[in-house]
């Protein structure tokens, strides 16, 4: 694509828009009638993207504040454009409704679509209470509450007004039959974030859906407040309920018109019920409903699959939904029973029903999100190894790149193009090009490094003053030391950080402390280690794992005589992965293969030149390029059925802790005494990992998936992207 970075014409003014539904801010009202009238089209030619959680904090991606920044735009006369220059502004810059990869995907997935200007709209949940916020306290370990936030402070979020009665908001109605023929109606109020485009001529409107209302039933109310609350099963059956019970009456109250819906992850999947009720009443009536026969059931089900492209994210078990179906049957009707009967049933344990499984059953494409996950979703379904195929997940580039990064591309004469087409960094492959770029990115990193390092050292301060007012006490030993013995900056640090799920063994660098710091006092060499991470709230063996890492800190640092020094960072958000994986000297990644179908910090890190050390698994396979771009370790052999298990005896960790320690000494050699050499493995990540693991390229590959009919220019742009990379290679991997 070679649109050049266009110095958008439009005034400031000119981005407020309005429709029936309220009055919005950022694109002009072009650009919105323009996208508004592609979702409501006759044709049908769009996607509706439906996902549990999105991660799109405004704080790590924000153009419409980049465009105010830029004009030097501080207030305005008419009020009504000044209260929203001063949200945009200064307004708070978090929507915490994401848990951790699969919502940054979702997030970063939109905005690439926006950028592309492909027909999205996305449907999720808001979570008043977010997901959760840790505190975390070197006895206790990590310590959950419910985060606080405010929709109506927060830029690029609208709640929907009501056409009939535009004082107040819009409210849908949403059906539920819990045991009973006729539906329980729920309202719910809609909320519209904007995920506005780079250059602010397009968007994708992600819906999120409000049932915390003051009349709301409790069943309701008590399934509302937070992602992925635990605390029941039926909390559980009932919050995937309101994300699929909700997408076609929001779709109908907004007119909207896409034929096709994309599951990411198969928590909606309850939405293939209701499209099955509809047929079936299209058909029989309501009054004949009684005698439908099974076979009724699946041929409606098979129109419906043609709606549906559904992908797979994960091999891990918690990943995948179940529900006895004694539970089921208080919460659905006799026909979604008897759909569930056919559609839902777990080959392996008759009571409950499989909601992955179905999910695999009704759709027209089915896709994984690395090739290596792909043959392994095989392997788990072998029933539908033939429709299995790989689209390896990306990173929104505009989001993870850092400023000082971002500033140095932007001098490279050969990337001037990079923001709107990441597949210019593959000239780099041209010696001239990379010798202009080398000394200013080096500069760059160091400031990102030192910039990183201070946001640590102020942390432990802010601890330690903290734990004289409070009862916390701070999670780093190195709170307690003099500040003499705080981190330092152009120290070989190694980040990591994820949500702590057992699988990701984040302690698998510290199974062993005495050879680890052994190492570190042969060479003579420091390394911080900066982690982070949440563990969800009813994840004990998760938390184990937090606690764990707290309490090798005082250990590491002694053994090896103050060489090794690990911090943990509490609060881990998108900004502080932002700022980790451009801080950092290495990625660090250590799940057992193949539990990790994608990973996408890492690919974080490398748009930022940060190389990889890093098991053979997800993205990895993909990303390794022979030694050119980070190192790998560990158990890279054939995938059989008992690589599956997450059991606490079958995580490797002695045999592939100890290929992590083989590799280490190298990677400290490379980065102390041949410094050139370890920059040049910053600029390959670059030149050969920036063209492959962004969304623009994902994106390009999903719209070949839903099979869209694009305008030729569009056609053409996109097909550019999806020229670059071909996730589903002939043939598979060992
Ligand atoms: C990118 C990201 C993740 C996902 O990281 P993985 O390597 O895929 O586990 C989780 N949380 C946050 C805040 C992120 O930004």
């Amino acid at each position: 694509m070679n649109t050049p970075p266009s110095d958008f014409p439009v005034r400031i003014e000119q981005l407020i828009c309005a429709n029936r539904f309220g009055t919005f801010f950022g694109v002009s009202q072009q650009v919105f009638d323009r996208v508004w009238n592609q979702l409501t089209s006759p044709d049908g030619e769009s996607i509706a993207y439906v996902s549990m959680e999105i991660g799109a904090d405004p704080d790590v991606f924000h153009p419409v504040q980049d465009r105010l920044e830029r004009d030097r735009i501080r207030e305005h006369a008419n009020p009504q454009l000044d209260r929203l220059i001063q949200k945009y502004l200064h307004g708070p810059r978090k929507i915490p409704n994401y848990s951790g990869g699969l919502g940054v995907l979702a997030g970063d997935t939109l905005k690439s679509f926006a950028d592309l200007h492909v027909p999205v709209l996305a449907i999720s949940l808001l979570y008043r209470e977010g997901y959760f916020s840790q505190i975390v306290d070197s006895k206790v370990g990590q310590i959950d509450h419910a985060t606080r936030w405010t929709p109506e402070a927060t830029p690029s979020l609208f709640q929907l007004r009501n056409p009939e009665a535009p004082e107040g908001p819009l409210v849908i109605e949403i059906p539920f039959y819990n045991g009973q023929l006729q539906p329980t109606v729920v309202r719910a109020h809609v909320w519209m974030k904007l995920e506005i485009s780079g250059q602010l001529d397009s968007f994708v409107p992600e819906f999120l859906i409000d049932y915390s209302l003051p009349d709301a039933p409790a069943w309701v109310m008590e399934s509302a407040h937070q992602l992925y609350n635990a605390k029941s099963a039926i909390i559980k059956a009932n919050q995937r309920r309101m994300l699929g019970s909700a997408i076609l009456p929001l779709l109908d109250v907004l007119g909207y018109t896409s034929r096709t819906i994309h599951l990411n992850e198969q928590h909606g999947i309850t939405v293939t019920l209701h499209l099955i009720l509809q047929e079936l009443r299209d058909t029989f009536g309501d009054i004949l409903l009684d005698q439908i026969a099974d076979a009724d059931i699946l041929a409606a089900a098979k129109r419906v699959s043609r709606k549906i492209v559904y992908t797979i994210h994960t091999p891990v078990k918690a990943g995948h939904d179940r529900f006895s179906r004694e539970l089921y049957s208080s919460i659905s009707h006799n026909t979604f029973q008897r759909t569930l009967n056919l559609l839902a049933h777990d080959d392996e344990i008759s009571h409950e029903y499989n909601f992955t499984a179905m999910a695999m059953r009704i759709n027209r494409a089915i896709n994984s999100v690395s090739r290596l996950h792909r043959d392994v979703t095989k392997k788990q379904f072998p029933a539908f190894a033939d429709k299995i195929k790989a689209i390896t997940n990306g990173v929104h580039h505009l989001t993870w790149i850092s400023e000082q990064r971002a500033a140095c591309f932007s001098r490279t004469p050969s990337l001037r193009a990079w923001r709107t087409d990441p597949s210019c960094f593959g000239t780099l492959a041209d010696h001239q090009n990379a010798t202009t770029l080398a000394p200013m990115f080096k500069e760059a990193w160091r400031t990102d490094n030192q910039q990183l390092i201070n946001y640590v050292n102020t942390m432990l301060k802010r601890h330690r003053e903290q734990m004289i007012e409070t009862w916390i006490d701070p999670p780093n030993h190195l709170s307690s030391l003099p500040e003499t013995e705080w981190l330092q900056p152009g120290v070989f640090t190694i980040g990591f950080a994820r949500r702590f799920s057992t699988y990701k063994r984040a302690d698998l660098i510290f199974d062993d402390i005495d050879r680890l710091s052994d190492i570190l006092i042969a060479l003579n060499r420091p390394i911080n280690f900066l982690f982070a991470g949440k563990a969800h709230p009813a994840d004990e063996p998760g938390k184990s794992v937090l606690k764990l890492i707290l309490d090798n800190q005082e250990e590491l640092y002694h053994r090896s005589k103050g060489l090794g020094k690990l911090v943990f960072i509490p609060g881990y958000d998108m900004l502080l992965a932002k700022l980790m994986v451009s801080g950092v000297h290495a990625w660090l990644n250590s799940p057992k293969r193949p539990l990790e179908a994608s990973g996408t910090s890492g690919m974080k890190a490398a748009m930022n030149g940060v190389p990889n050390i890093s098991i053979m698994d997800g993205w990895w396979v993909e990303g390794y390029h022979d030694g050119q771009t980070g190192w790998k370790f560990g158990y890279e052999g054939p995938v059989e059925e008992a690589d599956l298990s997450e059991a606490p005896d079958t995580l490797l960790y002695t045999e592939d802790a100890a290929a992590l320690y083989q590799v280490l000494p190298s990677i400290l050699e490379s980065f102390y005494d041949r410094p050139e050499s370890y920059l040049e493995c910053a600029l390959n990540n670059l030149r050969l990992n920036i063209p492959i693991f962004n969304t623009h390229r994902m994106a390009a590959e999903y719209v070949a998936q839903y099979g869209l009919r694009l305008s030729q220019d569009q056609e053409e742009s996109i097909g550019h992207f999806r020229r670059l990379y071909l996730s589903e290679e002939s043939g598979s991997l060992k």
